[in-house]
């Protein structure tokens, strides 16, 4: 088999959104080498929440870049984008969180996104079926949404593999990987693949080992996440609704179809070492946190479920991604649990590294493998946007 200039270990969103990337920028020959089928692992079981309220500068740049591919991607194949705009509010229950929020409505709006701080009343007026009296206010940006995931990795593997420099290999595991001279010899169940850049996209349960072939400790780590989805809503609340986050209790609920989806993770949750994507469903946890949500969100109240699903999700220690060339032609993209939010732009980002030999426009030092092993800089914020991940 001819040499390809890049090979990509991981064919999910992130793997594909580079592959189809670095196709439009004309880069050579691109091999993606996918264990299973393309966009089956994380990204298919993911709840596919698109927020641009990130929480920290690198987050909210992401965000507001992905949204911006997946629509351009849909318009581009003349194909559903997959993305539905509801608005979003992420709802603050302390005065201590309503502080923060305050602070990350200006972040957002100097990276360009349109964020607003909604006391109580106002939400009343215009989201009435959320219970404000449980809340001290909320941001809120209309331009927030979600996709439909296996829309979304529809989409993307179908742009990558109509580009005749993409190969997409499926059933190929990536088992050992060897630096020899200029070219990286990759050893696969498909057989041997020689390249001139590697990308580790291997996700929740990839990163790490495919990291660890050449010598290099990624972090990226799994841990149960839920998904429960309602086919109806109390009878009179209004649908479709926007998006709410309570962040401090590590759920959301977005509309699907008739009725709702409710993404929840539990605090107490450790690292899953199964290196399984499918992980029991939690129901203890589950009717634990019931009368939280059915009090914020009545809507929910004493409805039946059509379908429940646990799943490893990726975390990084700080909850922001990896994009970075650690090693010579090694690369490593992980979306540190935001990769259908972020997925895209990360993957447009790894082109960039790819192609350029550098990364614009986000803050060198939230992105690279290294910050991991360095002293933490005290005055760096620490992004809160996101769920309860496990500390180690
Ligand atoms: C239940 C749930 C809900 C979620 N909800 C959201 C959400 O609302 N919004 C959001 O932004 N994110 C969400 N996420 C997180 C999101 O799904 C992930 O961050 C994202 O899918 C990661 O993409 P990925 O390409 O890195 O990983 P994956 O989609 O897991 O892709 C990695 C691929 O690499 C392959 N692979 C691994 N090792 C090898 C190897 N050695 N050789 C070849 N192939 C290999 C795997 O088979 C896999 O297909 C959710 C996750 C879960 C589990």
């Amino acid at each position: 088999m001819a040499p390809y200039d890049v090979l990509i270990a991981g064919g999910g969103n992130l793997g594909l959104w580079t592959a189809y990337t670095l196709a439009l920028r004309g880069f050579g020959r691109i091999a993606v080498c996918e264990r299973g089928w393309a966009g089956g692992g994380a990204t298919s079981r993911s709840a596919g929440v698109v927020r641009q309220q990130g929480g920290s500068e690198t987050a909210v740049k992401l965000g507001r870049l992905s949204r911006e591919l997946y629509l351009r991607l849909g318009e581009k194949l003349g194909l559903d984008s997959g993305f539905i705009e509801t608005g979003y509010y992420i709802v603050a229950e302390t005065e201590e969180e309503k502080e923060g929020f305050l602070r990350l409505v200006e972040v957002r709006r100097e990276a360009g996104v349109d964020n607003e701080w909604i006391e109580p009343d106002e939400g009343r007026r215009r989201f009435p079926d959320l219970n404000w009296d449980r809340f001290v206010g909320a941001t809120y940006t209309p331009d927030d949404g979600y996709v439909h995931p296996p829309i979304a990795a529809r989409n993307v593997t179908y742009a990558a593999v109509r580009s005749e420099a993409v190969d997409l290999f499926e059933m190929c595991e990536v088992r050992d990987i060897e630096h020899i001279g200029e070219r990286f010899s990759v050893r696969t169940t498909r057989g041997t693949f020689e390249a001139e850049k590697v990308v580790n996209a291997g996700g929740p349960r990839g990163a790490r080992n495919v990291g660890a072939m050449v010598g290099l400790d990624v972090p990226v780590m799994a841990v149960r996440h839920q998904v429960v989805t309602f086919p109806t809503l109390a009878e009179g609340s209004s649908h479709p609704f926007p998006l709410f986050f309570a962040v401090g209790k590590g759920y959301y609920v977005r509309p699907e179809e008739e009725g709702a989806a409710l993404g929840l993770s539990n605090p107490v949750d450790e690292a899953d070492t199964s290196g399984r994507y499918q992980i029991d469903f939690d129901w203890d946890y589950y009717e634990e946190m019931r009368p939280d949500w059915e009090s914020a969100f009545p809507a929910l109240k004493d409805l039946s479920v059509s379908r429940v699903w646990a799943a490893s999700i990726d975390y990084t220690p700080d909850h922001l991604p990896i994009i970075d060339e650690p090693m010579e032609g090694f690369y490593v993209l992980a979306a540190g649990g935001h990769g259908m939010m972020w997925g895209p732009a990360l993957g447009y980002k790894m082109a960039e590294l790819v192609e350029e030999g550098g990364v614009t426009d986000l803050p060198g030092d939230e992105i690279d493998l290294g910050r991991f092993t360095r002293e933490r800089d005290p005055n760096r914020m620490q992004d809160t946007i996101a769920l309860p991940f496990p500390k180690k």
